[in-house]
């Protein structure tokens, strides 16, 4: 159970891969990712079982500057390919990872959503569907999809979110669940553990619960809950190898 995104000039299929094998500690039952290449396409890659499976499903050929990862300890439905992560709006423009439980799952979904159709059985599905519907229909930006639809949640989140449509921003957010965001040069990562990203940067930018941030290749913001944007320098993770 954690999350990895990548934005940069690097191949983002290395870096969440390596990322995902430095989670396995945490335990999990299945894995995914999510990148975007070039032509921004998306491709998703969902296994159950060990990220050497996952690792084995991925197109190589696929050049990709942008992703998000996830290995799932399940809290909701059972250990499967369907409930494995990334999961995608019913638009496919949308896709997320999400690290922790949502709470009022059932809740939001009846109120905002008993006219979508789910296709897992998770509480993460619901968080992607809305801010999918608060885009499409209500035609909120997507930065403010994200932030109403957080609005909406109650429980624990590390999430990161992207947009088929803006191919070059990873959108986060972090409630109770533990979120880095590890700055590099012509790139930046987010990951639920230093060690995760080690391998790529040594320099992280911790995130307090109901920041929100929005990652380019080149630039790093954090808004808090109230919408004002704030500045925190980064500290040097110290990891030996
Ligand atoms: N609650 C989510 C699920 O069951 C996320 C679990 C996790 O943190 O891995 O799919």
């Amino acid at each position: 159970c954690g999350i990895v995104g990548y934005i940069g000039y690097q191949d983002a299929k290395d870096s969440l891969l390596q990322g995902l094998e430095k989670l396995e500690y945490r335990g999990y039952d299945s894995a995914g990712i999510y990148v975007m290449d070039e032509t921004a396409t998306g491709h998703l890659f969902k296994e159950k079982g060990r990220i050497a499976a996952l690792r084995n499903i991925v197109d190589s050929s696929i050049a990709a500057n942008v992703g998000i990862g996830h290995t799932r300890w399940a809290t909701h439905g059972v250990p499967s390919v369907e409930n494995a992560h990334p999961h995608q709006s019913n638009s496919g423009r949308f896709t997320i990872v999400h690290n922790g439980v949502i709470e009022n799952y059932k809740e939001v979904y009846a109120v905002y959503l008993s006219d979508v159709d789910l296709h897992s059985d998770t509480d993460t599905e619901i968080i992607v569907q809305l801010i999918a519907q608060f885009v499409e229909k209500e035609h909120f930006s997507t930065i403010d999809a994200f932030k109403k639809a957080l609005s909406c949640l109650k429980g624990s989140y590390a999430l990161a979110l992207i947009d088929n449509e803006q191919p070059d921003v990873v959108f986060a957010a972090k409630n109770k669940s533990p979120l880095l965001v590890g700055k590099g040069d012509g790139f930046n990562v987010i990951c639920s553990d230093a060690m995760a990203m080690i391998q790529e940067t040594n320099q992280f930018v911790e995130l307090m619960d109901g920041e929100v941030v929005t990652l380019t290749q080149e630039a790093i913001k954090i808004e808090n809950a109230v919408g004002e944007v704030m500045e925190r320098d980064a500290y040097t993770a110290e990891i030996n190898l």
